[in-house]
Parts: structure tokens; C-alpha cells; sequence
């Protein structure tokens, strides 16, 4: 079996509603490695580009409003990257079927989930589907130098005139 990463996103209303712990707890059951770890305030373009291939459905607008936190009123969500033997379906498995109403409910999304009046699934974690969707989503939330260890291939960049922040 093949070593994958995969992107898991505690989303806001997974924040909001206390259940980091639990879902961190649930996801340690894979014995998969945290190799990447943030909390991310996720812009109006990370939003769309995270779930571009939804872009053409009715719930596009309101999923980007709850992704990014709009709904329940907390900027921000906790993003990680988990690394070992089929961690995508591993994680899948544990995550749950995309629809609250569907997924077994001793599943994350089964247990936690909820469908709402407007329609959209807010089913408190994201966990890439696939080893190109967990590629491509890794590089689009993470740099290279905020995961341990080497994942995908990287190159030297000079940059000129980066202003950065520090501590003042
Ligand atoms: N989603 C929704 N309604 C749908 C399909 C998707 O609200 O009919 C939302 C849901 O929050 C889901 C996200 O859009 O997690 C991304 O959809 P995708 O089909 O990629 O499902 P996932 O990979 O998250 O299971
Ligand atoms: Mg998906």
C-alpha cells in the first residue's frame, strides 16, 4: 500500500461547536502522522479555489460563506495534513459520506453533521478525496516549509524586496 497525505480541514461550525478534540481524537484511531498543523483564516480566493469544482452548483455562494466562516460568525478553521499507509481512505472512512443524512452515524460527519434550511451540508470536516485533489489541496493551504519532512518536490526561489512581519 502506498504512503499518501491528505488534507483533513476542521471547518468552522467543527470549531465552533467544541469538537476539535473529539475529531482529533477520532483521526488518531488511523495511526497516521501529523505532518502539518494551522489555523487559517480562509479568504474569499482560498474559499473558491478549494471547492472550484462546485463552482457551478446552486450552493456555491454559501458554501464559500461557510468555509470561510460567515455562518458561524468564527473566522477560521483548523488545517492539517495527515501522512501514512492509505491515509486518504483511511480518513475518508472515519470522516463519512459527504451528506450529514447518509453518513453512518458513528462517522465524524454522520455524528456531527447537519443539513441546512438553504441546503448545504455543513458536515464539520473537509478530507481530500483522491492523491491529486490531496495535492493539489495541500499545496494550495500549505508552503513547503510549513510541513515536516519532504512530501512533494521543491525548488529555490529568490526573493527581492519581501517585506515580511515581525515581532515588534
Ligand atoms: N456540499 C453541499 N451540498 C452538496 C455537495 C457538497 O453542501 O450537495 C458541500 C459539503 O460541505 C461538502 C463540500 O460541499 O463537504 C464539498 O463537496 P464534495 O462533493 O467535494 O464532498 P466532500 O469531498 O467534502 O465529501
Ligand atoms: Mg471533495
Amino acid at each position: 500500500m502506498a504512503i499518501e497525505q491528505t488534507l483533513v480541514i476542521i471547518k468552522p461550525d467543527g470549531l465552533i461547536k467544541s469538537l476539535t478534540g473529539n475529531i482529533l481524537s477520532r483521526l488518531s484511531e488511523t495511526k497516521l502522522i501529523i505532518i502539518g498543523a494551522k489555523v487559517v483564516q480562509v479568504t474569499d480566493k482560498l474559499a473558491r479555489e478549494h471547492y472550484k469544482h462546485l463552482m457551478d452548483k446552486p450552493f456555491f455562494e454559501e458554501l464559500v460563506h461557510y468555509i470561510m466562516g460567515d455562518v458561524h460568525h468564527t473566522h477560521r478553521v483548523l488545517a492539517l495534513v495527515y501522512q501514512g499507509e492509505n491515509a486518504i481512505a483511511k480518513v475518508r472512512e472515519i470522516v463519512g459520506d459527504t451528506n450529514p443524512e447518509k453518513a453512518n452515524p458513528v462517522s465524524i460527519r454522520g455524528a456531527y453533521g447537519r443539513i441546512t434550511t438553504s441546503g448545504v451540508f455543513e458536515n464539520v470536516v473537509h478530507a481530500s478525496s483522491s492523491p491529486e485533489d490531496a495535492e493539489h489541496e495541500i499545496k494550495l493551504w500549505f508552503r513547503p516549509a510549513e510541513i515536516v519532512g519532504l512530501v512533494y518536490p521543491m525548488k529555490d526561489v529568490v526573493m527581492e524586496k519581501v517585506i515580511e512581519q515581525e515581532w515588534a
